[in-house]
């Protein structure tokens, strides 16, 4: 049984949050929202709750979990910070940002996939931020989605994917971001993204000398190449029809998901200005073209629609790389198997 209850995310009432941090402490499974999107959370220093998460998501074990920590310095007890941590944690905790730095020996390898390095994030959502700080503890959270599916950015993903399969899920509506916190990695001093999410690659520059895009963020890793972070490999956020990607001027782009609806089964994910030039059927607006910010936050969810339209393919435009373009480039191409169609 999976109790479901509702918190007020401006105002956590207090009470609630106490039930579900005790949920935590006894070693069960608490799906909460964050700011990016929603997690599902354990005892990060417990292996055996660890392993539940796996078992609930369908996981794959070398796939490791972010911890997340209720102040920046709480980083201190689980890993061993370094200068460059404390000079983003100031630029941008608590908020979408997790760093990768080298674990102590409370974080057991359950929790990191089996690597010496441990994922920490200071969520900035009040209703996560409470959950964390009553817990006692740091807290393991995965995105709370069914493995190889969207992740979740309100209740209902959350229940739709894992209701009967964890202890608690706390609807405390939808997520502000909708795209996972960015990730980098910390090495030498230097700075790699890993992933691409809100704290955008422009902001990490005004903080980091230098800052190296992994090149799996934006290119198909070969077949027996291992990324610097293992979740990278895996097919993500898939629906079941082959979602392509179109790549040209916004005209030719527009015509060509015009011809495509009168020739083919398609759904098509698009900006609110080409509902001008497209037949509405089987098709899902998510912002303006020049709001990244809105078609990150509706990401998901449209992909999670799209694929309920049980059509043959899936269109959708191919993003620019600049600013929160660079994060939702990520998820398409991930999303589309790289599929680009020039047009
Ligand atoms: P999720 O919370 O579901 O978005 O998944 C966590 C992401 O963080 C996955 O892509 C992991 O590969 C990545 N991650 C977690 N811990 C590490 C680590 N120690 N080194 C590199 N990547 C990590
Ligand atoms: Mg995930």
């Amino acid at each position: 049984m999976t109790e479901i209850i509702k918190i007020n995310a401006s105002a956590p009432e207090y009470c609630k949050i106490i039930e579900a941090a005790d949920v935590i402490k006894k070693g069960g499974l608490v799906a909460f929202p964050t700011e990016t999107v929603y997690g599902l959370g354990a005892d990060a220093t417990d292996a055996s709750a660890a392993r539940k998460i796996y078992a609930a998501k369908g996981r794959p074990s070398d796939n490791p979990l972010i911890i997340h920590i209720s102040t920046p310095s709480d980083a201190e007890k689980y890993a061993y910070t370094t200068e460059l941590y404390y000079k983003l944690a100031q630029a941008f905790m608590p908020g979408p940002l997790t760093v990768i730095l080298p674990k102590k020996d409370i974080v057991p390898f359950s929790v990191t996939g089996g690597l010496d390095t441990v994922a920490i994030r200071c969520p900035s959502h009040p209703i996560a931020s409470a959950l964390i700080r009553e817990s006692g503890t740091a807290v393991a959270a995965p995105s709370a989605n069914l493995s190889g599916s969207p992740s979740p950015t309100c209740a209902e993903h959350v229940i739709s994917d894992l209701n009967g399969r964890i202890d608690m899920i706390i609807d405390g509506g939808e997520c502000e971001i909708g795209l996972e916190s960015t990730i980098v990695k910390i090495t030498d001093g230097k700075a790699i993204l890993l992933r691409p999410g809100a704290v955008t690659y422009e902001a990490l520059l005004c903080v980091c000398d230098d800052v190296e895009i992994s090149y799996a963020v934006t290119s198909r890793l070969a077949e027996n190449e291992a990324p610097l972070s293992p979740g990278m490999k895996y097919r993500h956020y898939a629906p079941s029809a082959p979602l392509v990607l179109l790549d040209g001027e916004y005209d030719d782009v527009i015509s060509y998901m015009r011809k495509a609806q009168s020739g083919e089964n398609c759904s098509l994910i698009c900006y609110d200005e080409d509902t001008a030039f497209l037949d509405e059927r089987n098709t899902i607006s998510i912002g303006e073209r020049d709001d990244l910010e809105a078609q990150a936050k509706a990401l998901f969810a449209a992909l999670r629609r799209a694929d309920k339209m049980n059509t043959e393919i899936i269109y959708a435009h191919l993003p620019p790389k600049n600013g929160m373009g660079l994060a939702l480039y990520n998820r398409l191409i991930r999303a589309a198997a790289h599929t680009i169609k020039k047009v």
